[in-house]
């Protein structure tokens, strides 16, 4: 199943167009993406005959507009703790995105003037069933759906003191979390812990990768997440980047005007985002 958000209602996408799930189920099931993880199980065993319509991927917002907790994780791939000079721990380091830089496909994202803008292609898991204390092996029925995320960073502002530094705020400026197109159930996907993710800057490959080389799999961050925080419907776990971000290249290189990034998970699809001046 492929759910999406058209223009703030929630859809469910075939390969002929869009069903509006709150028409098609005369009322059932709500019109508001958010809202509709609520009901994701309900919504699971739900199917219906209603005709697809055509629509603009442009018009995709981010599947999760509003939900109540975003969790980020930081380094979740070898080859990026290596080229960031961290030793990965025990534990991996939880940060969050704040609610208002989240957008959807084509987003157009400014970049903040005098700052230096990086890429991370990154997993996003969105919670369909509240989880409190899950361990790894239940963990994956707790997901509604994964999709495609950009974890964009402003490094100047990023890893300003005071210690430990200011990650939260330095990947919050508006547009900084672009995520979609939409959300696929873990089911339509051979192996949901072994997906190829890339990130292309106009058409040059800066990332590539396999989520099975993540240090902390989905189960295991779900696992320690829920052992703290219960994970609601609807939450977001960015799920961290592999190696190949511009800050730590020689030179560094960085987001510039007018260049467009495309973001790929095999299975889900591809996330577009461009970039203007302040
Ligand atoms: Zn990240």
């Amino acid at each position: 199943m492929r759910v999406a958000n058209l223009a703030g209602r929630a859809v469910l996408l075939t390969d002929d167009g869009a069903i509006d799930i709150e028409k098609a189920s005369g009322g059932r099931f709500p019109a508001d993406p958010q809202a509709l993880f609520e009901r994701w199980n309900e919504l699971r065993s739900w199917s219906t005959d209603a005709e697809p319509v055509p629509y603009a991927e442009a018009e995709l917002e981010a599947p999760t507009p509003a939900p109540r907790q975003v969790f980020a994780i930081g380094v979740n791939y070898r080859d990026h703790a290596e080229e960031s000079q961290i030793e990965p721990g025990a534990r991996p380091p939880v940060f969050t995105k704040f609610l208002s830089c989240l957008t959807g496909q084509d987003a157009v994202v400014a970049l903040p003037q005098g700052g230096l803008t990086d890429w991370e292609v990154e997993l996003v898991v969105v919670i369909g069933r509240r989880a409190h204390r899950v361990a790894a092996a239940e963990a994956w029925h707790h997901v509604a759906g994964l999709t495609v995320g950009q974890d964009l960073s402003e490094r100047i502002t990023q890893l300003s003191p005071p210690q430990p530094h200011q990650f939260s705020l330095g990947k919050s400026f508006p547009g900084f979390g672009p995520m979609g197109p939409w959300l696929v159930t873990p089911d339509e996907l051979a192996d949901p812990d072994d997906l190829e993710i890339s990130c292309h800057l106009d058409g040059e490959r800066m990332q590539h990768a396999r989520t099975s080389q993540m240090i902390f799999p989905v189960p295991e961050l779900i696992e320690k997440l829920s052992a703290v925080t219960p994970l609601l419907p609807g939450d977001v776990i960015f799920t961290g980047t592999p190696g190949g971000i511009g800050g730590t290249r020689t030179p560094a290189r960085f987001l510039a005007p007018g260049e467009h990034l495309h973001s790929t998970i095999e299975g889900i699809g591809t996330l577009r985002t461009t970039f203007t001046g302040a």
